[in-house]
């Protein structure tokens, strides 16, 4: 042990010399240091041999002299290899001479193949495999093998010129002496180089460790400033949104504007910053789950759609019907990447269109390769950018992206996440024309019900988005914000002010459980990192405590740290949910709103949904070309959640005042109608031109290969006959004469629709409806005669005649004519009269729906409508509408209709 220590001691102060450092330190060259130890060790095993050859076997001519040339020889190459820094150049200057001239020369002066000089060849053999490589290496080792051939040949053929050894003990003392020095040469050489490569192999090991916790103590860095620089940014965001919320001047506001871009610019930054050394450190991982596909490319278009309006730019979809309505994937990152991809079409786009289109590829029975493209009409890419366009932090082009904001991260973030989910992401691109990103994933299936047309969704989550700002009071509802900074506090107290909502603050997890001792609370916002005892002890100390309030009051997490999987982490953990930081005020709403005792709330009614509507015109939805399309009359009435969910469209017709001409349901409102008509004003309808049946067949075939256009009876108005005019010009429309009173015609539409999703085709679609026709039973029960009169049907003293005695006539259709189907009397008693009239034959009654149609009828008049019906028969579905304008113009306001159809 003593002696190992000993040992170690010399040996470190061997090589803490300079001289040796230099000529062996970690600096030098590896192949470069074994090189000199080889010299070192070479040249001592020489002199050892001329040494043995002088003293042991007085031997003074070329058995001495050579090992010592040889010895000369190494000295000089040891002098050069420290003064030429090329050690190849060194190494093949000393092999070629030692190989070709020295050792050669050895063997014809000291006893040819007998002696021990075959040794050193070896060992000049040996060291031109290990020493030189390339054409050095060829030449070295030609020559060398060419050398020694030479060398056996010559002592054959000429034993003349070869310097015998004296005698046979010489012989043998000599070949032994070689063999014992080049063997142990070769194995200092190998344990040398053992040595070497383990202290490189630590080396590297080493520097790997130190380069690991260099990017480890960065990214800690970087989630610490992360969560530091988040904290004040929700001070900035939350009083900024109060400014805006307040009513300020112009100047104030935009600055307030302003304000708001800055802050969402950098906590986009710091979150693209905060996920990259995630990414690097390994620490980021993809966490599938089920998502509804069409929730989730909704939400994305929610967010762009808003940007590229700002810039006037056209946003299309155009996203495959068919793909699955629920998958199996990380969807929060696959939301992440689009919208990456989306913001910069966006961004790099001036004039034109960003489109997006999705299409999927059944790979299995439960897998789907989804192709999602983002095509813009911007700035381009030049070709030779395209290759760093996802490395970090670098942005191409910077002349012309210089005035953009951005880091040069999203991209690289956006690869590095699409090939964790195993899938790609690539990009063609036109300088000065447009880029087209497109990424590649495999998703499983989990419900392969096809997710049809996007505009339903996205029209759905406009108004969601909007309900949002619905504002919500809640007086009596009593909140606690729990945060150790007072900031926070402060920022949530002001962005609740508006609800009305009662707000105590604690600034420790401690005094949350003593305020809580007192008083009931009915949702508590948590902060999740406090000094001392955090949110989550905090909650465990509430929940397991049997004293006081809140055991079991809703606790929301609030986390500046936000991790892809956030609420499953949090609803471990106990919390109800979690908000992240900086707190958006609309979400902070959403969570109260669901959380407080509904009870509590109390709703301002706001109609938001028209300017949604209004918006979701910009966008551009591509469809794929159906095979069947349905359309019908607009007085069809048929309730606009089928005509969405069958996408139905409809052919305007027009009402006439005194004031003019209106479109049917768009110009003018069935409740302005009404009030006009009311007032004594008169009204009619009429239908539209052929030419205009025209236009909107030739519109239809645009969608779908053919038309089954289902119109009002032929016995009423022209619109029948119209629309067989206009159909006559295209080989596939089809009209189907419905012989309904209009209200009627919802059931053929649905019944049509459900042929064309069975898969029929449209000649067989036709003559199904002309048979089903049959079973449907609609008639109208008017108030009074008085749009009878107005339309000319009856006479001015019928009129007053029905006036007097309170008549009130049921309208039927018999032969595809409107009839008067009855004439009922009774204050109060006519409707009953009608209901039960209606569904006397109850038995004979398809039970599965009924519509009731009606023009101005209110609230509870509706109610007891059902009521009655209910007292009859039970329906499984029961749906109210409103009549169209053209039916109100017709019957007049308080007019309803009972339609079903019979088994
Ligand atoms: P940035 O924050 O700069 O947008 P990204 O990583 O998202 O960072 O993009 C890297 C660079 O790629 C951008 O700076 C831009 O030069 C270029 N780029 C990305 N998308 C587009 C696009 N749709 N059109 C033109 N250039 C683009």
């Amino acid at each position: 042990m003593e002696k190992k220590k000993l040992w170690l001691r010399i040996w470190e102060r061997i090589l803490k010399n300079r001289w040796v450092n230099d000529a062996f330190g970690p600096k030098v060259d590896i192949q470069m240091r074994m090189c000199r130890m080889i010299f070192v060790i070479g040249a001592v095993g020489l002199l050892l041999d001329a040494l043995y050859n002088i003293f042991a076997m007085h031997q003074y001519s070329m058995n001495a002299v050579f090992p010592l040339i040889g010895v000369a020889f190494l000295i000089a190459a040891f002098w050069a290899s420290r003064k030429i820094q090329d050690g190849k150049t060194v190494f093949f200057a000393m092999l070629i001479l030692s190989n070709s001239v020295l050792f050669p020369g050895a063997f014809l002066c000291g006893g040819g193949a007998e002696s021990g000089n075959p040794m050193w060849m070896f060992l000049g053999l040996v060291l031109v495999f290990l020493l030189l490589d390339g054409w050095r290496f060829a030449l070295v080792a030609l020559t060398s093998t060419a050398s020694i051939l030479a060398s056996y040949v010559l002592s054959e053929v000429r034993p003349d010129l070869l310097t015998p050894l004296q005698n046979r003990h010489l012989v043998r003392m000599d070949s032994v002496f070689c063999l014992l020095v080049v063997a142990v040469i070769v194995g200092l050489l190998f344990r040398f180089q053992n040595a070497l490569y383990r202290r490189q192999c630590e080396l590297s090991e080493q520097r790997s460790q130190e380069l690991e916790d260099s990017i480890n103590s960065k990214n800690l860095f970087f989630a610490n400033m992360s969560h530091e620089i988040r904290t004040p940014i929700n001070t900035i965001i939350g009083l900024n949104e109060m400014i805006l919320r307040e009513d300020v001047s112009d100047e104030v506001a935009e600055n307030a504007i302003n304000i708001q871009n800055a802050s969402k610019i950098l906590l986009a930054v710091i979150n693209d910053i905060l996920d990259l050394s995630k990414i690097e450190s390994g620490k980021m991982d993809i966490v599938p789950t089920q998502y509804e596909t069409a929730n989730m490319f909704s939400d994305m278009v929610n967010i762009i759609w808003v940007r590229a309006m700002e810039k006037k730019l056209e946003f299309k979809i155009d996203i495959d019907e068919d793909i699955p309505s629920m998958l199996y994937g990380d969807e929060v990152r696959i939301k992440q990447v689009l919208t990456n991809i989306l913001t910069n079409a966006v961004k790099y786009t001036e004039k034109g269109s960003v489109t997006l289109s999705v299409k999927g590829k059944q790979m299995d029975h439960n897998t789907i390769s989804l192709k999602i493209s983002v095509e813009d009409t911007g700035i381009g890419i030049r070709k030779e950018s395209l290759k760093d366009l996802f490395s970090v932090f670098k942005r191409v082009d910077q002349s012309r992206t210089k005035k953009i904001e951005g880091t040069g991260l999203g991209l690289s973030i956006a690869k590095q996440l699409v090939e964790m989910m195993g899938g790609t992401i690539t990009v063609d691109s036109i300088y000065q024309k447009g880029s087209c990103f497109t990424v590649r994933l495999d998703q499983k299936i989990v419900d392969d019900t096809p997710i049809g047309s996007m505009q339903r969704v996205v029209r759905k989550g406009v108004k969601d988005r909007n309900s949002y700002q619905q504002r919500f009071e809640a007086p009596d509802a009593r909140v606690l914000v729990v945060d150790d900074n007072e900031m926070n506090l402060m920022v949530a107290c002001k962005l609740l002010r508006s609800t009305k909502v009662q707000v105590d603050t604690a600034v420790s997890g401690k005094q949350c459980l003593d305020m809580t001792k007192e008083k009931y609370y009915h949702v508590i916002l948590m902060d999740h990192m406090m000094p001392d005892m955090d949110g989550e002890e905090t909650l465990h100390k509430l929940r397991s405590r049997t004293e006081g309030y809140c055991q079991k009051t809703p606790v929301i997490a609030l986390t500046a740290n936000v991790m892809a999987n956030a609420n499953e982490i949090y609803q471990e953990k106990g919390f109800e949910g979690y908000l992240a930081k900086p707190i958006s005020s609309s979400l902070l709403e959403a969570t109260l709103q669901k959380f407080l005792p509904q009870e509590l709330l109390e709703f301002s009614e706001q109609e938001v949904e028209t300017e949604g509507e209004m918006e979701i015109s910009s966008m551009i939805f591509h469809k794929k070309k159906k095979k069947i399309a349905i359309s019908a009359d607009s007085l069809c009435d048929i309730p606009w959640q089928w005509r969405e969910k069958y996408d139905i469209k409809l052919m305007h017709y027009y009402v006439v005042t005194d004031e003019g001409r209106f479109v049917d349901n768009q110009e003018l409102s069935l409740e302005d109608l009404l009030d006009y008509i009311n007032k004594g004003g008169s009204a009619i309808s009429r239908c539209a031109s052929a030419e205009e049946y025209e236009t909107f067949f030739s519109d239809r075939l645009m969608e779908a290969d053919s038309v089954i256009h289902i119109a009002a009876a032929s016995g009423v108005g022209n619109s029948f006959n119209y629309a067989q005019q206009a159909a006559e010009g295209f080989d596939n429309v089809r009209v189907v004469d419905s012989g309904q009173l209009t209200c009627g015609m919802t059931f053929l539409i649905l019944k049509a629709a459900e042929l064309v999703q069975a898969g029929h085709d449209a000649d067989e679609i036709c003559a199904s409806l002309q048979k089903y026709k049959e079973k449907i039973c609609t008639t109208f029960l008017l108030k009074t005669t008085e749009s009878m009169y107005r339309n000319k049907r009856i006479g001015k003293r019928a009129n007053q005649l029905a006036h007097v005695l309170n008549l009130r006539p049921v309208i039927a259709m018999r032969h595809n004519k409107i009839t008067l189907g009855g004439v009922l009397t009774g204050r109060g008693k006519a409707e009953k009269k009608y209901i039960h009239s209606a569904l006397r034959r109850s038995g004979s009654i398809n039970g599965s729906l009924l519509l009731i149609a009606h023009a101005g009828c209110s609230v509870k008049e509706l109610e007891w409508i059902k009521t009655e019906v209910a007292k009859i028969k039970k329906f499984e579905t029961v749906r109210v509408q409103k009549t169209s304008s053209v039916i109100s113009s017709n019957c007049g306001a308080g007019c309803f209709a009972l339609i079903y159809q019979r088994k």
